[in-house]
């Protein structure tokens, strides 16, 4: 719960910054709000569960325990959204939600309850609503990519992978060292779709009244700690980037007979002065050894330990000791405080490139299904593909059927598509980009696009 407190504070004052405000919405709503988007509540039915019953009595109207908060919002955007001052409207709330997995659950990733963040937002225009998505991104690299050292691709979801509801999705996936992916979070643009049903219009400044253009923005607290424990941890435990350690910085005196006084001293001065640079220090001084203390802060993924012994007593110096890479070294007592911050900021460097390069260099370009196959048992595949729209739908499905998932376009990034009758110069069944130019993996079909495949999560 310390890491989850931490993730949600950095995640929280990203988007407050962005001129998020903070509120807090009622766990159920009510079945006419729920199903005003038709879309919507077709999709998230199945996945509702119902509160019938209160107190032993049958309600006379059962209420849907949140699985979103869409329509929970835009009841009320309804009533505070009158004229264009009143836009942008930006909240967001910190929240359980519920959903009727059928699938089997797995904690940290696919839970019935989960914690998460979500964001609505309102807008007089389309364009600033789509500015919004693009600063969803951002606001995703803040926090995981800078912060916590977790790399991302945001992948534009195909139509029939969408948040239902939504006219487009992109959602950041993550790729484990398992080989399979984890989205991370998602953010939607809802055009028009939402703000018909509701009714949520403006006066805007010409006079005239319009329909706001919405979005929402899902952080998903649950999710961000099973990454964080999957692509930096390792055989010994966690491994944990300093800004959401609970423990960012352990002491352990070796204490030899005669001299524990001294040691001891040393150690309470460096918990008082690292405690004034406003790190959070921990000095185990129980009758655990050492070694036991070793494991078991490193188990704990504290990300810096310091041993004092007699000897760096009289030498002015601790040693300190990296948990990402093991490594020791001795710092002098008056440089401390200022080489512990610099080995924080080596360390997150040093795990997300570690991940990053984990991740992009398992992107391997795929001809055909077999070689798709192979590709997804450690990494994404990148392939040439019909179409993200409906019709591509069939083809996904075969693609399903070796265990590989269409997870979208890479979004910002400019793939070539190499489309039927563009192959380069040679005869070869391949171009030189490696990418059947014949057309879609599965159907031959001209190819409208390049997709990413991956097993997921
Ligand atoms: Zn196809």
């Amino acid at each position: 719960m310390k890491i989850i407190k931490k993730i949600y504070e950095i995640w929280e004052g990203a988007l407050e910054e962005k001129g998020h405000e903070p509120v807090l919405f009622p766990v159920v709503i009510p079945p006419e709000n729920f199903e005003m988007e038709k879309e919507h509540v077709e999709g998230f039915t199945p996945e509702v569960f119902w509160v019938t019953e209160a107190g032993g009595d049958k309600l006379t109207v059962k209420l849907a325990l949140r699985p979103t908060s869409e329509t929970a919002f835009y009841q009320m955007y309804n009533l505070w959204i009158r004229s264009y001052t009143d836009l942008p409207l930006k909240s967001y709330q910190s929240c359980a939600v519920y959903r009727h997995e059928t699938k089997a659950t797995k904690p940290l990733v696919r839970g019935r309850e989960f914690l998460w963040i979500e964001a609505h937002d309102a807008f007089a225009t389309e364009k600033e609503a789509r500015e919004q998505v693009a600063q969803d991104m951002e606001i995703t690299k803040k926090v995981l990519y800078d912060a916590l050292g977790i790399p991302f691709i945001f992948f534009k979801r195909p139509s029939w992978d969408k948040f239902k509801g939504a006219e487009e999705t992109y959602a950041a996936d993550s790729l484990m060292p398992d080989g399979k992916l984890l989205q991370l979070p998602s953010t939607h643009y809802f055009a028009q779709r939402f703000s018909k049903p509701f009714d949520i219009k403006f006066e805007d400044s010409d006079g005239n009244k319009k329909y706001v253009h919405t979005t929402s923005y899902g952080p998903p607290i649950w999710r961000t700690v099973a990454a964080l424990v999957m692509v930096h941890g390792d055989d010994r435990g966690l491994v944990l980037p300093f800004a959401v350690a609970p423990v960012q910085v352990v002491i352990v005196p070796i204490l030899y007979k005669g001299k524990e006084k001294a040691v001891a001293e040393k150690c309470k001065k460096i918990v008082d002065v690292l405690g004034r640079e406003g790190i959070r220090v921990k000095l185990d001084d129980s009758d655990k050894n050492p070694g036991e203390k070793y494991y078991y802060w490193e188990m704990k993924g504290v990300p810096i330990r310091l041993e004092i012994g007699p000897r760096d007593v009289s030498e002015g110096v601790v040693v300190a000791v990296r948990r990402d890479t093991g490594s020791k070294e001795k710092v002098k007592d008056e440089k401390l405080a200022e080489r512990l911050t610099e080995i924080a900021d080596d360390t997150l460097k040093n795990l997300r490139e570690r991940a990053e390069k984990r991740m992009m260099g398992s992107i391997k370009k795929a001809a055909t299904l077999k070689e798709i196959e192979k590709i997804v048992e450690t990494g994404i595949a990148k392939v040439n593909f019909c179409s993200t729209d409906a019709t591509g739908e069939a083809c996904a499905e075969k693609i399903k059927e070796i265990g590989g998932e269409v997870r979208g376009t890479w979004f910002g990034k400019d793939d070539d598509v190499n489309p039927l009758g563009s192959s380069p110069t040679t005869n070869v069944s391949r171009n030189n980009d490696g990418v059947n130019p014949k057309g879609c993996v599965v159907c031959g079909k001209k190819a409208k696009c390049v997709v990413y495949v991956g097993r997921a999560y």
